[in-house]
């Protein structure tokens, strides 16, 4: 039997890329979003629409999940991953870098759902993967707008699996601590890399992208009526 349709924002590095190339190895159809559309396309993924889009728009979107739709059926999992990190102390960080976090992290999320929720309540399946942080469960210095993103991430998720419990929809929010990924380049101040960077060290390193990817096949490939809601999952050294 054919595989359904999976749809990936933020596929074009990192925990995307690799979640992307998971799916695709189990034989699932995919759409891949991201503004670098080079990046999504040298993956070489069959069966795999790539389309250039900023999760910031939500008529973009829409359009490009509307596509893939008719070309590969209902979409049966939304892997909510696009994100921002531009770290900086609240005293000095330039405004603008807040609502880029908020608007890719939290806006863009919430496009997503709006895509393709209505779709799964009629059809009663689904799975939706809202992709929070550790730092959507505690405060770091200097993660002031990035934390204020993330928990709002788990405060949608975790309204949203309520509301659509009962139509058989899972909504599951997937909490990673330090990943070895591009997600720290965002960041302005050449002092907090490197902080970051002698943390990441002294946890013995991060962890790596497909460790995520690996984890979300796990809870995807749960029977539909078991849903495990919060994944918490970092370097065993990270506190
Ligand atoms: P990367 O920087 O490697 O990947 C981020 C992805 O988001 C890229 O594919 C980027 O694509 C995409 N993206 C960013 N802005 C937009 C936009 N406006 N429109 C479309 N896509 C966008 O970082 P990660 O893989 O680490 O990040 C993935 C998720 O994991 C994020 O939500 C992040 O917050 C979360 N996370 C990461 C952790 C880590 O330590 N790495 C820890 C905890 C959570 P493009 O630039 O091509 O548009």
């Amino acid at each position: 039997m054919s595989k359904p349709l999976v749809v990936i924002t933020g596929a074009s590095s990192g925990i995307g890329e690799a979640v992307a190339r998971q799916f695709s190895e189990a034989g699932h159809p995919l759409l891949l979003l991201a503004r670098r559309l080079d990046r999504l396309e040298a993956l070489k993924l069959p069966n795999t629409l790539c389309r250039m889009v900023d999760i910031t728009k939500r008529d973009q979107v829409e359009a490009a999940i509307a596509e893939a739709e008719k070309v590969y059926g209902p979409v049966d999992c939304l892997v909510n991953n696009a994100g921002l990190m531009q770290l900086g102390m609240a005293h000095e960080q330039d405004p603008q870098e807040w609502d880029n976090m908020i608007d890719v992290n939290m806006k863009g999320l919430l496009y997503g759902i709006h895509a393709v929720i209505g779709g799964m309540r009629e059809r009663k399946s689904g799975t939706i993967f809202n992709i929070s942080s550790i730092a959507g469960i505690k405060g770091f210095p200097s993660h002031m707008a990035y934390c204020g993103t993330k928990f709002g991430v788990h405060g949608i998720s975790e309204t949203l699996r309520e509301e659509v419990a009962d139509d058989n929809v899972r909504i599951v929010t997937i909490a990673p601590g330090a990943v070895e990924t591009e997600l720290l380049g965002h960041t302005t101040s050449s002092d907090i890399i490197a902080n970051y960077e002698g943390w990441k060290q002294s946890i013995g390193g991060a962890i790596a992208a497909k460790d995520i990817a690996d984890s979300i096949s796990f809870v995807y490939n749960m029977p539909q009526n078991v849903c495990i809601r919060e994944l918490v999952i970092s370097a065993t050294r990270q506190q």
